[in-house]
């Protein structure tokens, strides 16, 4: 039955249920069972359905959310995930990592008086129906071009402008470093967040379209672009790398044994399966005592990463306060429930040698907030006599991460901007070397998931008209 607006308005938004804090920080399971068909009805019910919806606008790529709420409502649960796939590939994906409460969810008019429809989490529902009953529809394919693309990076933005690609009748060949395909989907982001399952599904897909994956293979040192280009027969190159190179503090004491990266110790974690050593053979520092330094998401996955492999005791020291956290809230409670705890306004100044070369703990400095400064948030400054030490034997570095120069120091002739990463016309992703494109984490710095699948959209539509006239100058 329809509610009335006055019942939408007031009715409680559906949580969806969880696993309980200490069953799960022993084990890599996903923290939200998902809702039952009854609960995603109820909850799609309190969608006022409106006419101008805000909430389409805070998507970036536009998603019909009130579209998909009328179907859910009529539990037309498989038409319901077919109309978000119009415009996002991934619903899986980004019904569970989108940081919702900044883009669709926080334009919900609902927001105003009380909670936003769960927006995330219908989207992460219908996805996974039709996962669970749906067949995976492989759709008609064009008649071949004749045209070959290579696309270099699988991760969400490879991934999306590889499908389009494919599906506008291109030979696609999809060249990834690692030996598992999907990008941070697959090393940086934990099962507990995002099961594996789903981002193989979605390769088993693209694989079905034939679109040829050669992993392993690291582009600027087993071929450069130049040799795709010129003798291998592809007309078009589409790089979207990442940003996955890690910065470090710049502190005495970064070099001891037991001081690891975010990305080398999620890497180790969850593309190579690290957490089940001896069973597979990645070996990692477990630590009794862990310090995480960084108030991101890569920072709470990372001390979330270490609870669960059986650390005693883990911090997660940030600078700021808990408001100017960068990372999801629902992670930060997340985090807080399964016991890490948060040292707000303190700094690391510098990692402690136990004589041997290994970490034994960390030196840090109390801060408190200054200035506003270029980011709009308040500067925070150290407190004069305020160090203290802490013990730790293993300190995880998580402070974001900036472009790979690896393959653009083979293209001299790329122009790139002040931090390493690629220089393109915003409109079609075109740099500034012909018939090669760009996008998602290697042009932004470290963004989303949503935006680099925007970016694979947008720049394959480029690379579309580009193959047909291919005399297009580069213009910033
Ligand atoms: P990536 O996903 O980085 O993929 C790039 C791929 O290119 C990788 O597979 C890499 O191996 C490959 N590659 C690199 N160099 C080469 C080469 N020379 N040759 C061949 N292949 C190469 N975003 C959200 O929206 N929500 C979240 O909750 C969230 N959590 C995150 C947690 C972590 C730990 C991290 C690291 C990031 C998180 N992000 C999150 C950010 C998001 O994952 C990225 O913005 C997004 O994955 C960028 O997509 P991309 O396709 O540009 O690159
Ligand atoms: Fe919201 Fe992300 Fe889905 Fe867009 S893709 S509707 S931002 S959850």
């Amino acid at each position: 039955m329809e509610l009335s607006t006055a019942e939408k308005e007031t009715k409680k938004r559906v949580d969806m249920r969880e696993q309980p804090p200490l069953v799960r920080a022993r084990n890599f399971l996903e923290v939200p069972y998902g809702y039952t068909p009854d609960e995603a009805v109820e909850e799609a019910s309190r969608c006022k359905t409106c006419k101008k919806a805000a909430c389409r606008t805070g998507c970036p790529v536009e998603v019909d959310i009130p579209g998909f709420m009328d179907l859910i409502k009529e539990k037309k649960f498989l038409e319901a995930c077919y109309k978000v796939k119009e415009k996002n590939a991934l619903p899986a994906v980004c019904g569970r990592v989108c940081p919702q409460e900044n883009q669709c969810e926080s334009r919900c008019l609902l927001g105003k008086k009380g909670k936003p429809i769960a927006i995330g989490n219908l989207e992460r529902f219908v996805a996974d129906y039709e996962a669970d009953k749906g067949e995976m529809k492989i759709p008609g394919m064009p008649k071949p071009t004749g045209r070959k693309v290579a696309v270099i990076g699988s991760g969400p933005g490879g991934l999306t402008c590889a499908v389009d690609l494919a599906m506008s009748g291109h030979t696609v060949t999809l060249f990834e470093a690692f030996h598992d395909p999907g990008g941070v989907l697959i090393y940086g982001i934990p099962e507990f967040r995002l099961p594996k399952e789903i981002v193989k599904k979605e390769v088993e897909y693209i694989k079905k379209l034939g679109i040829e994956l050669r992993l392993n293979t690291v582009i600027g040192k087993l071929h450069t672009i130049d040799e795709l280009l010129n003798g291998g027969g592809y007309d078009a190159c589409f790089i979207c790398t990442g940003a996955g190179l890690p910065m470090f503090l710049g502190i005495p004491g970064e070099n001891l044994n037991g001081v690891c990266s975010a990305n080398e110790y999620l890497t180790r974690a969850n593309l190579m399966k690290a957490y089940l050593f001896p069973e597979y053979e990645t070996p990692i520092k477990k630590g009794k005592e862990v310090a995480v330094l960084g108030g991101g998401n890569v920072a709470m996955d990372s001390a979330r990463v270490a609870v669960r492999i059986g650390a005693e005791k883990v911090y997660l020291i940030y600078r700021r306060s808990e408001a100017e956290m960068p990372a999801r809230k629902a992670e930060v409670h997340h985090a807080h429930e399964e016991g890490i705890e948060f040292l707000f306004l303190t700094n690391p100044i510098r990692f402690i040698d136990d004589g041997k070369g290994n970490l034994c703990g960390v030196e840090c400095i109390k801060m408190e907030l200054g200035e506003t400064d270029e980011s709009g948030r308040k500067r925070p400054v150290p407190i004069k006599g305020s160090e203290f030490q802490i013990e730790i034997d293993v300190a995880i570095p998580a402070l974001g991460s900036k472009a790979n120069p690896l393959l653009t120091k083979t293209m001299p002739e790329l122009t790139l901007n002040k931090g390493g990463y690629i220089a393109t016309d915003e409109g079609t992703g075109m740099t500034s070397k012909k018939g090669v494109f760009a996008g998602g984490d290697i042009v932004t710095g470290s963004a989303t998931v949503i935006s680099a699948m925007g970016a694979g959209r947008r720049t394959a539509n480029a690379i579309n008209e580009y193959l047909k006239w291919k005399h297009w100058d580069y213009q910033q």
